[in-house]
């Protein structure tokens, strides 16, 4: 989960169509799909690097369907079916998960409002609530939509964190052998490699919250990036990806 910026209101979404898709959503019932629109879909889907903005999995065209969550829930609020601000794109199961869970009553965060790193750290693959004033919230949202669930993330987060810290192994020994056989092709192997495991740990790519943590606390990635430095061989591109990931991996400890 990552902190995410709500965009402006799409152009076609006016107060008249916002007041006339509610009106239809009423009139059915509550039953009518009325936020079902391309316009409102891809310009959600935009503003959550096309993840779901709960769980950070991939969203939309080519992955899982995209569902567009009311955060305070349309039965209960039917006048905010359609209201900018109320529209999350999601997951299904973390949709079908939340279901009608009214914040007011039961407060979870909202990603487009709270920094999820004041709630969560990261450790051992798994979320953890931060004690404090934070705790009940982020106690909820844990609960709501089960993210330490072994058989949604769990086990591929592992796979994917396992594989990036095997990955930084190797580098970490090509690089000791760069710096002695000055091997121009290796340096342009570890180079590619390493600007390879950042982009796993970066706004666009999925569950990039957790392997920018995963990718930070290695020991040998420190060392990397310092041999790198010393060489002069980090460039523009590869610090601006060590920043971002940076800004959004969760603490270690809480
Ligand atoms: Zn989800």
């Amino acid at each position: 989960m990552i902190r995410l910026h709500k965009s402006s209101c799409p152009k076609q979404l006016t107060k008249d169509i916002q007041k006339t898709l509610t009106d239809e959503f009423i009139a059915s019932g509550y039953k009518k799909a009325v936020w079902n629109k391309t316009y409102i879909k891809s310009s959600l889907l935009s503003e959550s690097h096309k993840k779901c903005a709960y769980c950070e999995c991939l969203i939309g065209h080519g992955h899982r369907e995209m569902h567009v969550d009311h955060y305070y829930p349309k039965k209960k609020y039917p006048l905010r079916v359609v209201e900018w601000n109320n529209l999350i794109p999601s997951c299904p199961h973390c949709n079908k998960s939340k279901n009608d869970v009214d914040p007011t009553e039961f407060p979870i965060i909202n990603p487009y409002e709270d920094d999820p790193k004041d709630y969560f750290y990261f450790k051992g693959y798994r979320l953890k609530c931060k004690k404090g004033r934070y705790y009940e919230k982020a106690k909820n949202t844990l609960n709501v939509f089960d993210l330490n669930d072994p058989d949604e993330t769990g086990m591929l987060l592992y796979k994917c964190g396992n594989g990036i810290l095997e990955k930084i192994e190797v580098i970490f020994e090509d690089i000791q052998t760069y710096a002695n056989t000055k091997d121009l092709n290796l340096c342009f192997r570890i180079l590619r490699a390493i600007k390879n495991i950042l982009k796993q740990g970066v706004k666009d790519s999925e569950y990039g919250a957790y392997m920018a943590t995963i990718i930070h606390s290695s020991d040998e990635y420190n060392n990397i990036r310092d041999m790198l430095i010393g060489l002069n061989l980090w460039s523009e591109n590869l610090e601006s990806l060590h920043q971002e990931s940076i800004s959004i991996k969760f603490d270690i400890t809480g």
